[in-house]
């Protein structure tokens, strides 16, 4: 069934969704982007969402494309003409189209440019993968040094996950002067005892709208939260071991490198953080 899309301000159908060859967007991968989750048709965090974007534009210097109200009406219309249930919204907004390909930046009078579409993804919650949990590989992070803004520029993390199906496994995780940073498109922890440990938040990693909730829901339940940096090895000799995004929530993670995490099976803490996150934040859904 074809989608039907949105291309600033207007609703179309997918085949007729059009942005310029002299978008920056598409030159220079001049954009950034939110993904947010669906659940019975409602926004996960979308107010996390809201206020990572405009972070992100304001890193750059990207105008906002049009009010908070707009965007969730937007979102909102675009859940109901796609009779969307469990899925995802992906947004973007680029610098927009300068008529022409320069390095420098156009000025003000250039609006930037604003497009987001659905994924329907029936079983996003009840997804088979998080019985099993996530296989990973370690893989080098050759990304730039500015990963807290959630730019286009995805074609390393894409590398990386064609570098981990290769090799029979689900993802990857990125390692920076021997410790963990996060992975290809999630944030990582382990787990030793009651202690969840993950990386703090530098430019070294994205600032994870569902690792903020996470992080206060595991607080809540009385589990000690340690932000700093992990080994490999210590992730291998960890209790457990799990990621977090809007497009997974928490995935346990059972293997990394070829060594079993734990039993080598999901974990307690990260199965329990899972289902509270679900449903603390169906609750809030909007
Ligand atoms: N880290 C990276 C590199 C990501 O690409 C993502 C999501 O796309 C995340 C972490 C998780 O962020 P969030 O929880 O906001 O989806």
């Amino acid at each position: 069934m074809s989608r039907t899309v949105y291309v600033n301000g207007d609703y179309l159908p997918e085949a007729e969704a059009k942005v310029s060859i002299f978008d920056r967007g598409f030159l220079m991968a001049d954009g950034v982007y939110e993904v947010t989750s669906v659940l019975g048709g409602k926004l996960i965090d979308f107010d996390g969402h809201l206020k990572r974007l405009h972070r992100s534009l304001g890193e750059l210097g990207i105008a906002a494309p049009c009010s908070d109200d707009d965007l969730l009406a937007m979102h909102r219309a675009l859940i109901e003409k796609n009779a969307i249930d469990e899925g995802m919204i992906y947004l973007q907004v680029t610098r927009g189209n300068p008529g022409d390909r320069s390095f420098v930046f156009p000025d003000a009078s250039v609006k930037p440019t604003l497009i987001a579409f659905t994924q329907n993804i029936p079983n996003l919650a009840d997804a088979p993968a998080a019985k099993t949990g996530f296989k990973v590989i370690s893989i080098p992070d050759i990304r730039w040094g500015r990963r807290d803004i959630k730019t286009v520029q995805l074609l390393y993390p894409s590398m990386g996950k064609m570098m981990a199906k290769k090799a029979g496994v689900d993802d990857s995780w990125f390692v920076e002067d021997g410790a963990v940073t996060e992975g290809t498109s999630n944030n990582a922890y382990i787990v030793k005892g009651n202690k969840i440990i993950t990386r703090q938040l530098t430019s070294d990693i994205l600032h994870g709208i569902t690792r903020a909730s996470v992080l206060r829901f595991a607080a809540e339940a009385q589990f000690e939260v340690e932000e700093r940096p992990f080994t490999i090895a210590e992730a291998q000799a960890a209790d457990e071991a799990f990621s977090t995004a809007a497009s997974i929530f928490v995935m346990p993670v059972v293997e990394i490198d070829g060594a079993a995490i734990g039993t080598g099976k999901p974990g307690p803490v990260a199965t329990r953080l899972r289902e509270i996150y679900l449903d603390e934040m169906r609750k809030a859904a909007l």
